[in-house]
Parts: C-alpha cells; sequence; structure tokens
C-alpha cells in the first residue's frame, strides 16, 4: 500500500501488519472474520481489505475488550487498541501474510454489530449465485472478491497509463444518444421534454469518436460503458466496460502495434508472461476454412478439412443428398480417441445436433481396422481419403458432419473445442493471440431480410468492389484462446463510399438522413482517414483473474435475466413518472 494517512485514528490496515510490526502499539478497525474461544481466551480474526490479522483479548489483561469481543457476531465492524506481538513459538501461520504476529487487544469497541449473514463471507464458500448478488456488498467482502476489484482498479490504471504516453487523449462520449448500429438491440430512455421521442444508450461510442477525429484530436481513447441489450452468456453482459481507441491517419499495422503493445505491458505486469509480438494473423476465410469459426482456438490442432470431393460419387445417402443440396462433407480427426467404447462415441451425436448440425457420423481407426455404425455405407477409398485429409492415424477418431457449410462449421467448432477439452488436449497457461483480418463487409440478416453489416457500416472495404456476397472489409479481430476480446477497422471517409455502403444494405434517401445524416453532414468537412478498435475490459479481466464468469470482475452485475437482485431493477415506474413522459405500456405479452 502506498502511504496515506488511514481515516478513524487508525494507525494499520490489519492485513498489513508484519513481524516487524511487533512491540507497536496499534489501532486497527475491521471486520470480524472468525471468533474462536479457546481456555478462556477469545481470538478474533479482523480483516479489512488487506486481508485479516488475529486479535487476542485475554479476560485477565483487559476485560473490558474481552467482553466486547466475546459478544461481537460475525461481520461486525469493530475497533481494537493493542500491542502487536509474535505469535508463541509453533502458533505462527505460515499461509497467512500476518501469520507471525497477533494483537494483544487493550480495548475493543463495537463500532457496528452485523446480524448473521446470509452466508459465510468467506472464499470457496458454495453459495447460489443469486444470493450472492442480493447480499453483493458481503459477497464483495470476500478477499477474493476484494482483490478482483483492486485489479480491475490497477489494469484500468495501467491502460490509462500506456495510452497518456502514447499521446492518446481521453474524452467522454454522452450516455443519451441516438442509436449507434452495432448488431444489437438498443436500450432506450424516453425524452420527457420531447414526448414521444427516445434516446438510446450507447452500443458503442462509435460515431463520435469518428466524429473526434474529423475534429482533429488525432488520438483518442476511453474506458467507456457500452450498452447492447443481447442475450447474456458466461462471457457477456449488457452493460460492458470497453477500451475504445481510435486513431487519424492510421491503417491497420498502426492500430496492431498499438494494441499489441497494450497487451504484452498488460500481461507482462500482471501475470508475469511475455507474449509473443506481432501476433499471428489468418484472414476471415482461413480461419473458418480451418477451424469452423472466425475465433479460433489455436492452442491445439484438430483443424478442420473439406472432403466433399472424396464423397462426389458415394453410396452414402445422407451425405450425397447433403451435397446435392449445395452442401459439403468435412470434419477433423480427433487424437487417441479411437479406442473410445461405442457408447462414448455415440454420445458425441447429441452433441453434435445440439450445436446445430443434421448428425454426425464418427469412424474409430483402431488396429488397422475402422469402426463406425454406418461402415457399409462408406468404402474403404472413402475412409482411407477422409482419414489422409484429415491426418487420422491408428487410434484416432475422425468426426464428419454434412450440411450447408455455415451449419457445418459451427458444429465442427463446436465438437473440436470439446473434444479438445476431454482429450486434455488445451494446454493451459498458454496465451495464443491472433489477429483475424478480412472480415466480409456483409452478412445476410434472414430476420430483416436485408444485408447488414457485418461489423458496422463505417468499416472500410479491402476495394470499391461492394458486392455484398464477396465484399471484404478491412476489419480486425483479436482473439484469445478461441474467445474474441475486440473488433476494429480502418473506416469509411469518404461521403461516396458511404453512402454505397448504406444503399446495399437498404438504407437509402430519408433513412440515411434520418440515421447517419450527422456523419455524411461531417465527412463534407475534411475527414482524416482513421482507423480504431475496441475491445471488453470485463473479458480481458475474467482471463486475468481466472475466472469463468464475467459477472465475477463486475461490481454490481445482472444476472441472465437483466435483473439487477440488489436494488430489484428492473422496477416498475410510477403512474406520475409515465405521465411525465407521455408513456402508456400495452397489455403484457405485446
Ligand atoms: N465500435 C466497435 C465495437 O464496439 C469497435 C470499433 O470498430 O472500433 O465493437
Amino acid at each position: 500500500m502506498t502511504e496515506q494517512r488511514l481515516a478513524g485514528g487508525r494507525t494499520h490496515m490489519c492485513g498489513s501488519l508484519r513481524a516487524g510490526d511487533a512491540g507497536g502499539r496499534v489501532v486497527l478497525a475491521g471486520w470480524v472474520a472468525r471468533r474462536r474461544d479457546h481456555g478462556g481466551v477469545v481470538f478474533l480474526d479482523l480483516r479489512d481489505r488487506e486481508g485479516p490479522v488475529q486479535v487476542v483479548a485475554h479476560p485477565d489483561d483487559a476485560p473490558e475488550a474481552f467482553r466486547a469481543a466475546s459478544e461481537a457476531k460475525l461481520e461486525s465492524v469493530v475497533l481494537v487498541r493493542g500491542e502487536v506481538r509474535l505469535r508463541p513459538e509453533g502458533t505462527a501461520n505460515a499461509g497467512l501474510a500476518t501469520g507471525e504476529v497477533e494483537v494483544a487487544a487493550g480495548d475493543i469497541e463495537v463500532l457496528s454489530m452485523s446480524d448473521t449473514p446470509p452466508f459465510p463471507v468467506e472464499d470457496d464458500v458454495q453459495v447460489e449465485e443469486a444470493l450472492r448478488l442480493t447480499y453483493r456488498y458481503l459477497d464483495l467482502r470476500r478477499p477474493e472478491m476484494t482483490g478482483v476489484l483492486r485489479l480491475r482498479h490497477r489494469m484500468f490504471g495501467t491502460v490509462r497509463q500506456f495510452f497518456d504516453e502514447r499521446g492518446f487523449v481521453d474524452v467522454e462520449t454522452p450516455t443519451l444518444t441516438k442509436s449507434t448500429p452495432e448488431g444489437a438491440r438498443d436500450f432506450l430512455v424516453p425524452s420527457r421534454l420531447q414526448r414521444g421521442k427516445v434516446y438510446a444508450l450507447p452500443q458503442s461510442p462509435q460515431m463520435f469518436k469518428q466524429l473526434l477525429m474529423v475534429a482533429g484530436l488525432d488520438r483518442y481513447y476511453q474506458i467507456v460503458r457500452c450498452m447492447r441489450d443481447e442475450d447474456l452468456r458466461a462471457d457477456r453482459h449488457w452493460e460492458f466496460t470497453q477500451l475504445d481507441l481510435e486513431m487519424s491517419f492510421a491503417s491497420e499495422e498502426d492500430v496492431f502495434e498499438v494494441l499489441e503493445s497494450l497487451f504484452a505491458r498488460v500481461w507482462r505486469e500482471y501475470l508475469g508472461v511475455e507474449i509473443r509480438v506481432p501476433f499471428p494473423r489468418l484472414t476471415y476465410d482461413e480461419s473458418v476454412a480451418r477451424f469452423g469459426t472466425d475465433k479460433p482456438d489455436t492452442r491445439f490442432g484438430m483443424e478442420l478439412a473439406d472432403v466433399t470431393t472424396a464423397f462426389g460419387a458415394t453410396a452414402f445417402r445422407a451425405f450425397a443428398s447433403a451435397i446435392e443440396r449445395g452442401g459439403c462433407v468435412a470434419g477433423f480427426a480427433a487424437p487417441g480417441a479411437g479406442t473410445w467404447s461405442r457408447k462414448e462415441l455415440d454420445a458425441l451425436v447429441p452433441e453434435a445436433t445440439a450445436r446445430g448440425a443434421t448428425g454426425l457420423v464418427w469412424i474409430a481407426l483402431e488396429g488397422g481396422q475402422a469402426r463406425s455404425p454406418v461402415l457399409s455405407h462408406i468404402s474403404p477409398e472413402e475412409i482411407a481419403a477422409v482419414s489422409e485429409a484429415t491426418g487420422a492415424g491408428d487410434g484416432d477418431l475422425v468426426l464428419l458432419v454434412a450440411d450447408q457449410p455455415g451449419r457445418v462449421a459451427v458444429a465442427l467448432d463446436g465438437l473440436r473445442r470439446l473434444l479438445a477439452a476431454r482429450l486434455g488436449l488445451v494446454p493451459e497457461r498458454r496465451w495464443d493471440f491472433l489477429w483475424i483480418t478480412e472480415f466480409p463487409v456483409f452478412e445476410w440478416s434472414e430476420e430483416e431480410a436485408r444485408w447488414v453489416a457485418k461489423h458496422h457500416p463505417f468499416t472500410s472495404p479491402v476495394s470499391d468492389d461492394l458486392e455484398p456476397e464477396t465484399a471484404r472489409a478491412r476489419a480486425y479481430d483479436i482473439v484469445l484462446n478461441g474467445i474474441e476480446l475486440g473488433s476494429g477497422s480502418v473506416r469509411i471517409h469518404r461521403p461516396d463510399l458511404q453512402r454505397r455502403v448504406f444503399e446495399v444494405m437498404g438504407i437509402t434517401g430519408e433513412e440515411a438522413t434520418d440515421k447517419f445524416g450527422h456523419m455524411l453532414e461531417a465527412f463534407r468537412f475534411g475527414v482524416p482517414p482513421h482507423a480504431g478498435f475496441a475491445f471488453g475490459l470485463d473479458r480481458v479481466l475474467m482471463l486475468l483473474s481466472g475466472k469463468e464468469n464475467i459477472r465475477d470482475v463486475i461490481a454490481f452485475p445482472k444476472t441472465s435475466s437483466g435483473s439487477e437482485l440488489l436494488t430489484g431493477a428492473p422496477s416498475e415506474p410510477s403512474q406520475e413518472q409515465l405521465d411525465q413522459l407521455g408513456m402508456r405500456f400495452g397489455p403484457l405479452g405485446r
């Protein structure tokens, strides 16, 4: 801890006392983490954010302190005056930073008595998450959680320092604003003064950061809260904190260099790990062909192979009809899984269908023989071709899926991750950072029956060719161990090109003016070429702290159904509030 004056007359933090403090008089305050009575002496573990220290209250030395210690319930806040001394021979606790000392209490004052907490405030307690979230302040009192919040704070500090050193300017952008398309639903806030109108909460500061480049800021960054109304997952939260940046006159290479240096610094500082820079790069097409996804986990092999041609004249109806319908057959080899039992192998079929495949064919190669439920339908030549394409050898398992390419890719990506985990092929403490480049500019939205932007509509195409099926973008993602950390792109800075991109997406005339008129207008007044990036800081923290759920790195998160259990949000508005906004709710379910 840095030097600072402690409030409340305290001389030390509980968790900071060491053997060198022995003999000194101290004033401490904290929470009663534990209480034990031993032969008429009371031992308290007094905890503050630096950790616990043992306090001893002896009835003969300090009867008042002894009485207070006996009565203080767990989690009460107490002030202790006493003397630090070395613990008696043989009683030091090596597992505790303060384990060599204890504080002999002269005086104990209960500042706030606690009720019995709904769960023990200890690390490693098995408590239902809902209870933890309802009493989040108790949950955060646990050293592990306090530790995460402090790590978060420190990491943000490192990030700010990094960008400051590199000449980036931190500029805040509005929270009540206009819809910024990032592919999710907006959260809307009705306007009281302008009835019938709404603000959108920002899905990102995208338009503002580009406008800051038009304004001549040159380099912008911000640690900013973004809001996206989309399905929640273990690594996704509606309100997330993003590191957002934009650079003028920059190309991909400039952006890559900044982010690689930042990640290298954070990994060095917080994990003591030197990561490899520059990060390897993979185009979107290559990534999908080799891994079935644009977020590949490259820590293990098992790359996919397209084996459609091997089944060009197959007698196996399921494959033949998938190919006839314009589909493909692809798969991969799982090393060593060829020895799995029939039961284990059959159990992979529902895993495949759960990931969208219509079916799964497994072929186990063992002792020069092939086992498969469809062995009578596929020829030895086909098996040989598949083995060669997937690199499968004796003892290995080949998994094949036949369908439309998109579905095949999704299913195989999922199966590949699943098998790698089951086979123990995912190395620990390995950090595979990767750039994925040249994303498609557009993707077809079934829901909207039109082309939409794969990244966002301000992303520059690689060339002026805007054929929606084939156009590629100067867009890039950072992927780490199969998780997308963030995205960015070189932006369009020509109004004519921007208009044409809107046109492909069916946004023309009035709609273009209404939604993006401010951008088109700004682009009339001198726009530097610019590029940027954004990544989720919560996700990075999750990885740094080894947490599996993003909620564990956010102080006050929401549940997967969007409830804030602590405050009870969302709640019903009062009639008065609705009247002020000129709003009325329709019948539920509409
Ligand atoms: N606005 C993008 C996002 O939030 C990032 C970017 O293009 O800079 O994903």
